[in-house]
């Protein structure tokens, strides 16, 4: 198939361009660079633009008759989204109304979606399904809802098909270590605890002791990008059969406590760093864990990575020759 890949020079987006290459698609990325970088992309064809040049999506369009679109260029800093909430709402939100609205233009009939558990909200239920009330409480989660609401009514009034994944907390890189997470300015757990364990940082601060959680922090469900890319992979051929518009939860279905993340990391990496405990972060969901008995029976998703010490492993080969290739100490 010929398909689009917006943000295929980032994290998540590198993945699937990968996965797509292996699988011999023929690929165009569409990516303004402004997070990600030239020399993730293994595969395919790089067009250096921004999603809100119209006139330059335009012409990509009219010169390659896609099968599909997958949109995973986005911003993804919660804090900064709160902080700006217009460089989300024009980004996140403008700009994949642009790009749907191309899609529609040229008769592109499969979209898929990166969409967030950030719709959720502060859920009251530990796991949640995917008929969870959305109430995002940041303006990330909030231009993620808007453009599933969006695709929802255009999907409606048009031949386009969705489908939207919602993904739970994305880490690990790919085990041959070609690609990760590169953005230098990462705030996730995972990543931030092995660049401490790097001596990039002198510590790690953990947001918040006192939840009502077993041990007191956080629980996150951290799914492998393998995993995810996986899942997009069985919505891309699930809309290919000609599948209706879809929204499925990416997680595993358990979570680990923020102090488990931390010991792990520690264990892998056999470097010990400073852990120290804060204050809560703002916004911050006691627990968030996937009920993602949708996609498993309706797309026959079976993960294959669903071990937090391969996550952290991945992780740190790539954040090891990350640094190493860039001059550090390490
Ligand atoms: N967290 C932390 N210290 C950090 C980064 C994250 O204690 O430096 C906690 C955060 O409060 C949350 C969990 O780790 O409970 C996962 O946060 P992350 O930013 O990785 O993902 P999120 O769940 O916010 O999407």
């Amino acid at each position: 198939m010929k398909i689009l890949v917006t943000g295929g020079a980032g994290y998540i987006g590198s993945h699937m361009v990968k996965t797509l290459g292996e699988k011999g698609h023929d690929i165009v990325v569409y990516d303004n660079i402004s997070t990600g970088h030239k020399d993730s992309v293994l595969y395919g064809r790089l067009v250096i633009a921004d999603l809100a040049d119209i006139g330059a999506l335009d012409r990509l369009f009219r010169e390659e008759s896609f099968d599909a679109v997958l949109h995973f260029a986005a911003h993804i800093v919660v804090d900064e989204s709160v902080e700006n909430p217009i460089k989300y709402y024009k980004n996140n939100f403008s700009n994949a109304l642009n790009l749907i609205e191309a899609c529609v233009r040229h008769n592109v009939d499969k979209f898929i979606f990166s969409s967030t558990a950030a719709v959720y909200g502060i859920p009251e239920k530990d796991s949640v399904s995917e008929d969870t009330p959305m109430l995002p409480i940041n303006p990330y989660g909030a231009s993620k809802l808007m453009v599933e609401q969006a695709l929802k009514d255009i999907s409606r009034s048009s031949a386009l098909r969705y489908v939207s994944l919602r993904y739970f907390n994305v880490a690990g890189a790919d085990p041959l270590s070609r690609i990760g997470q590169k953005y230098m300015d990462a705030t996730h757990l995972i990543t931030v605890s092995l660049r401490a364990a790097l001596g990039l940082r002198d510590q790690l601060n953990i947001f918040g002791t006192d939840y009502d959680t077993p041990d007191g922090t956080c629980i996150r469900d951290y799914i492998h990008v393998d995993d995810l890319i996986d899942a997009h992979m069985l919505a891309l051929d699930y809309l290919s059969s000609g599948g209706g518009s879809r929204v499925f939860n990416c997680g595993y279905g358990h979570g680990y406590s923020v102090r488990e993340v931390v010991d792990k990391v520690k264990e892998v990496t056999g470097r010990d760093f400073k852990a120290i405990e804060t204050g809560r972060r703002e916004g911050d969901p006691p627990s968030l864990v996937a009920d993602s008995s949708r996609i498993k029976k309706e797309l026959g998703w079976r993960p294959s990575h669903d071990d937090l010490e391969y996550i952290i492993r991945t992780a740190w080969e790539w954040e090891k020759k990350l640094f190493n290739a860039q001059g550090s100490q390490t």
